[in-house]
């Protein structure tokens, strides 16, 4: 068998379509253009280019970004009173704080501290606490990048067999409801969890979010199953130029597998893809 290549990067493109129609829209029929707010304190290189190209998309989206690049030393204060305006101006609908936040800086509390009707990333516990009781919730980008994938691939959800391994709180838990909310069978792996390659293999949807390149091999993968790979991990290469690659090794997982995401080019793009379409949502809500 030879997996279908799912694109991510060809489906984000339609997603940001979409919500450029969509901008447009709300601007014809409210006179209001969406705005998202990125925060960044320090960070890494990394974290600079994330936050580039999230500007850099809001905008060609047609909506207003506005950004706050912070020195590494900002303190808890001036965090939270940056935050408080953001909250307070109309002409902002999505916050996001970019993580990891230096390590004086407490990210549950930040992130408790922005208003939950523009927390785009869907962060904050009462939006998490939506997700978990079937509620109206704003979704994690990353994981609902990964259900519109899954869904442009498999559409009957219900009653199938899911394996998320990874249990983090921006991509393995709320992926984890999703798929719940979706009348999935799921079970959360991590790293305690015993025998985890006959666990993945019983599932007909893997996600992978552990950090782990390569990890997931085909003989992990029950055959036909719809492999989601959101890890993304620089490798060293022979050329010296190292590339990236997911927690699954893909041309082997390809073999056995139904349909799979490639790194680069799978969740990765819908991410940004998922905020926008996120700040639209927001925008709309606070018209409505
Ligand atoms: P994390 O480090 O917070 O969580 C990793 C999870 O993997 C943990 O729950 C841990 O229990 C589990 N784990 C670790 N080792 C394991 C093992 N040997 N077996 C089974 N489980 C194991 O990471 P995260 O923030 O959830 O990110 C996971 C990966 O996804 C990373 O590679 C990250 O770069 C990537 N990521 C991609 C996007 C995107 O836009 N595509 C967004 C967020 C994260």
């Amino acid at each position: 068998m030879t997996a279908t290549r799912i694109d991510g990067k060809a489906f984000a493109e339609k997603v940001c379509d979409e919500v450029s129609e969509g901008v447009k829209s709300l601007q014809a029929s409210h006179g209001v253009t969406p705005g998202l707010a990125v925060v960044l304190v320090g960070g890494d290189s990394a974290s600079q280019v994330y936050v580039r190209n999230k500007v850099r998309q809001t905008e060609a989206c047609g909506m207003k970004s506005f950004h706050h690049i912070l020195d590494a030393t900002t303190s808890r204060g001036a965090l939270m009173s940056i935050i408080e305006s953001l909250n307070a101006d109309p002409e902002v609908h999505g916050i996001l704080v970019q993580l990891p936040l230096p390590d004086h800086l407490d990210s549950r509390d930040v992130i408790e501290a922005i208003d939950p009707a523009k927390d785009v990333d869907g962060f904050h516990t009462s939006n998490v606490g939506e997700l978990w009781t079937s509620g109206e919730s704003f979704i994690p980008c990353t994981p609902l990048g990964c259900l519109k994938l899954l869904k442009s691939v498999e559409p009957n959800i219900a009653g199938k067999n899911a394996v998320v391994i990874g249990r983090s709180n921006i991509v393995g838990r709320p992926m984890a409801a999703l798929l719940l909310n979706e009348s999935a069978t799921v079970a959360i792996a991590h790293s305690k969890t015993q025998n985890l390659q006959s666990v993945c293999r019983q599932a007909d949807i893997l996600v992978a979010a552990v950090g782990r390149p390569q990890m997931v091999k085909a003989d992990w993968i029950k055959p036909g199953a719809i492999v989601l790979d959101v890890g993304i991990n620089r490798i060293e290469t022979d050329d010296g130029k190292g590339k990236l690659v997911g927690d699954v090794d893909f041309d082997d997982a390809s073999k056995v597998a139904g349909a799979i995401t490639p790194v680069p080019g799978g969740p990765g793009p819908m991410t940004i893809a998922c905020l926008l379409a996120n700040t639209l949502e927001a925008a709309k809500r606070s018209v409505s």
